[in-house]
């Protein structure tokens, strides 16, 4: 029979990789916890109105790439594909946004129906962050400070860029898009297809298109930054000179609009060379008008998500690795739980230890052959000889040391010594 395969774009982390996952995890939870980040974990599933409302009906995500299912009594549910978008349903939903200034984290499975390829799977995680009630600039500022932190600490910080823009507010916007469509109208048989269609519902994204044509046009389209009014501009200003000030690098890309209609003012991505077509990391924006637009009180919003699966492969791409073996492996040729006993006492003394201990028995010469296999330092043995003389004998698998006899009594003492040498 033939065996049963994951579905297409969904990927396994296997065993042996989740090292490198639990690594990055962790570093990137101390960084919230340092800022003052609080996590928060929504459903996996809501109603599919709350994509199409916050995300936009036109917009590549809600358009093509929703997993939308019927519930067993008719209401359109969504697999989330972003997070932003659960979280302010929750945040309202709890009455969370008072007093201002809430910060939050997430990490989790999002959902899209793209086309799988490198660096663009169907599902695939996200680490974010949402903060809310913070309309000056400072916010915007100490969150990319904050991500730039955590390149640093990953030691990818000379591998990536940060490009920003800003999409001014929401009247400044519509102004341009009148501006563009008058720009692109007459050209319309020159751009691709995917651009002619967006020339309609959506055509500040056509700066995203890859057609080189389509991209020699947008070279000279009319600038949203020629739109922006005076406050959007100021806020904008006000966010390069606080980079500035903190040391942070950035280019202004004028035609970095990003893929989700709730953005404006500030819109960042980071950017690699290093991962081919795939090279976003990160990405985010403010979203100003967000909370409104779902049923709350006017609330300002920032926030960005970083993808894991791309931003592990660039960790992997200089040179790190993750693996974490175990300390000691436990031989024994008795089946008589003496082994297990001495293993648990072992961990009684030292409740961290990565101790291994050889269930599938054999000779001691097959174990020892495990043993070396499975990366540990150490390998004790206990058979009836030691047992009897109240001992275990201690072998050192990486090196020229002698092997030796500690008694039962010293041993937790003498191992803890060895491992912090
Ligand atoms: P892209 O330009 O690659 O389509 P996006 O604008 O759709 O990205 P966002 O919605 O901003 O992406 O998501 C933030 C990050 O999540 C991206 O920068 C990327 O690292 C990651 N990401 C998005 N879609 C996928 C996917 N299908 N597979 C793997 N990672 C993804
Ligand atoms: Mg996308």
């Amino acid at each position: 029979m033939k065996t049963l395969q994951a579905v297409r774009g969904m990927h396994d982390i296997l065993p042996s990789d989740i090292s490198a996952w639990q690594w990055l995890e962790k570093l990137l939870a101390r960084h919230f916890d340092a800022y003052g980040y609080e996590e928060i974990r929504t459903p996996l599933l809501e109603k599919t109105e709350l994509f199409t409302k916050a995300v936009g009906q036109t917009t590549d995500v809600v358009e093509k790439e929703m997993y939308a299912l019927q519930d067993r009594n008719g209401e359109s549910l969504c697999l989330r594909p972003e997070g932003t978008a659960g979280v302010v349903r929750s945040v309202l939903q709890h009455g969370l946004l008072n007093p201002p200034g809430l910060k939050t984290w997430y990490r989790g499975p999002m959902f899209r129906y793209e086309r799988p390829q490198k660096g663009r799977q169907r599902q695939f995680y996200q680490v974010g962050a949402e903060v809310f009630g913070l309309a000056d600039p400072v916010a915007d500022a100490e969150l990319i400070a904050l991500v730039t932190r955590v390149w640093r600490a990953l030691e990818i910080d000379r591998h990536v860029e940060l490009e920003i823009n800003s999409l001014g507010d929401r009247p400044d916007r519509d102004q341009y898009r009148a501006a563009l469509q008058a720009y692109l109208r007459p050209r319309h048989d020159e751009l691709d297809a995917d651009s002619q269609r967006r020339l309609e519902t959506n055509p500040l994204r056509i700066f995203d298109s890859k057609s080189q044509s389509t991209q020699a046009i947008m070279a000279d389209a009319p600038r949203l930054a020629d739109y922006l009014n005076a406050e959007a501009r100021e806020h904008f200003e006000r966010v390069c000179v606080l980079l500035d000030k903190l040391g942070i690098a950035y280019r202004i890309n004028p035609g970095l609009v990003r893929g989700l209609d709730y953005y404006g003012r500030t819109v960042f991505e980071w950017k690699t060379e290093l991962l081919g077509a795939q090279g976003t990391i990160c990405a985010g924006g403010r979203y100003d008008d967000l909370v409104e637009m779902q049923g709350g009180r006017s609330t300002p919003g920032i926030g960005f998500a970083l993808g894991m699966e791309r931003l592990l492969e660039l960790v992997m791409t200089t040179g790190r690795t993750f693996e974490c073996p175990p300390q000691v492996y436990l031989i024994s040729t008795l089946r008589n739980g003496e082994s297990l006993l001495l293993a648990e006492q072992l961990r009684d003394q030292q409740p961290e230890l990565r101790l291994i201990v050889d269930l599938q028995g054999g000779s001691l010469k097959s174990q020892f052959k495990r043993a070396d296999r499975s990366g540990a330092d150490w390998a004790l043995v206990l058979a009836e000889q030691e047992l009897t003389s109240g001992s275990v004998t201690v072998k050192h698998l990486r090196g020229e040391i002698e092997q030796q006899s500690i008694s039962r009594e010293k041993l937790a003492e003498w191992l803890e010594q060895q491992l912090a040498g």
